[in-house]
């Protein structure tokens, strides 16, 4: 029997990426789309600017728009959410005994709020059992471009160690939202600012690479730094990772590292994990987004343009989809994960 699950954001630039991958799933059954009371009480194909190249899905067209106000069931709700507005309705539905998979950072830093990866930090989830939503619950995935730095830097934490990190980034246009950065200053053009991202990026990857301890969360402790670009590109952030690890390897050992990390066993039955979650490319000009961010269906992260530069000093390029990994996908997987752990049974008893 399939899952039956509540989207909350239902219109907006991850919502339809979420819509679209729910309306096919196989564990999930997508019973009711929610949105703002702009879009309220339309179906689902007037209230939407449906912008995914895929057609909209057929069976989700007629279905009715809802407002974001808490229904009793089904349990099991995603939240796609501005975040001027996430905040306090998640914690509403959470409340009423709803267990809430949020893409919004509104919850992301909170002191029992687990922020997943799955391939990376699934012992997080531990965390739910000091949260005071009842038996709700609210789980969290990170930032877009967070996502994929989180995962492609993993295998290396776990081999050498890592003491500090600069990222500079390349986020495309889909990462803004809808109706986003407008043409007139997106078309040929590169904005060096994006508000709140660099701080993000700091404190979310300290939190995932972290630990709970039972009762609280340890970040790592590396130092991070970020600069964050707007770049005209439609989807799939790039990243450019300048690290120091504690151990001194030769790049060989990374590329080793890197091209042997494997999807974890745990992982195997899900049916948004991808089969290889890292790509290495022993290439200088690669990954690129036009050509890599599909990868896995956009849940694969692409790393290249590896370079040693000095002693345990190394640089590379990173590339995740941003409305797939960094997004929709994240929170898909997060769910899996919740329910084959046994968390989201837990919350609905
Ligand atoms: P978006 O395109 O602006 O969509 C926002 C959604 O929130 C729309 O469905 C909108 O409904 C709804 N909404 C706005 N105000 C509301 C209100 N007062 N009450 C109820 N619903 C309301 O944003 P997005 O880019 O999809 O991002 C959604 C969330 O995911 C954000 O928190 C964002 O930070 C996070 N995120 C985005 C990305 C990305 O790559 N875009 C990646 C990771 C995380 P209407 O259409 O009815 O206004």
């Amino acid at each position: 029997m399939r899952i039956p699950v509540v989207l909350l954001g239902a219109t907006g630039s991850v919502g339809q990426r979420m819509a679209f991958l729910l309306s096919r799933h196989p564990w999930f059954d997508l019973k009711i789309l929610a949105a703002s009371e702009r879009s309220a009480g339309k179906n689902y194909e007037e209230a939407v600017r449906w912008a995914l190249p895929e057609e909209l899905p057929v069976k989700i067209r007629e279905q009715p728009v809802m407002s974001c106000d808490p229904t009793q069931k089904p349990s099991l709700v995603f939240s796609a959410l501005d975040s001027s507005v996430a905040g306090p309705i998640e914690e509403d539905w959470a409340r009423r005994g709803h267990f809430v998979v949020s893409n919004a950072k509104n919850h992301r830093m909170d002191s029992y709020t687990p922020l997943v990866v799955p391939e990376v930090n699934p012992g997080h989830l531990e965390s739910l059992k000091c949260q005071c939503y009842g038996s709700g619950a609210i789980v969290t995935n990170p930032n877009c471009v967070v996502s994929g730095i989180a995962l492609a830097l993993k295998p290396l934490i776990d081999a050498f160690g890592l003491e500090s990190l600069h990222t500079v980034t390349m986020q495309a246009l889909s990462g803004a939202g809808l109706p986003g950065v407008s043409a007139i200053e997106a078309l040929g053009n590169v904005i060096p600012y994006i508000s709140g991202e660099e701080e993000k990026i700091e404190e979310e990857l300290q939190k995932i690479w972290g630990k709970w301890d039972g009762s609280c969360f340890l970040p790592h402790g590396v130092s991070i730094t970020a600069q964050c670009n707007r770049v005209p590109v439609v989807d799939g952030h790039l990243a450019s990772l300048y690290f120091r690890l504690s151990d001194d390897p030769c790049e060989k050992d990374l590329k080793k590292v890197l091209s042997g990390f494997q999807q974890p066993l745990y992982l195997d039955a899900l049916p948004t994990a991808p089969e290889k979650p890292l790509y290495y490319f022993d290439h200088p000009g690669f990954p690129q987004p036009r050509l890599h961010k599909n990868l896995g269906e956009g849940m694969s992260v692409s790393i290249g343009a590896l370079r040693k530069t000095g002693k345990g000093l190394f640089q590379c390029l990173v590339l995740s989809h941003n409305t797939v990994r960094g997004a929709a996908g994240a929170a898909l997987l997060n769910a899996e994960l919740c329910v084959t752990k046994g968390w989201v049974q837990s919350c609905e008893s």
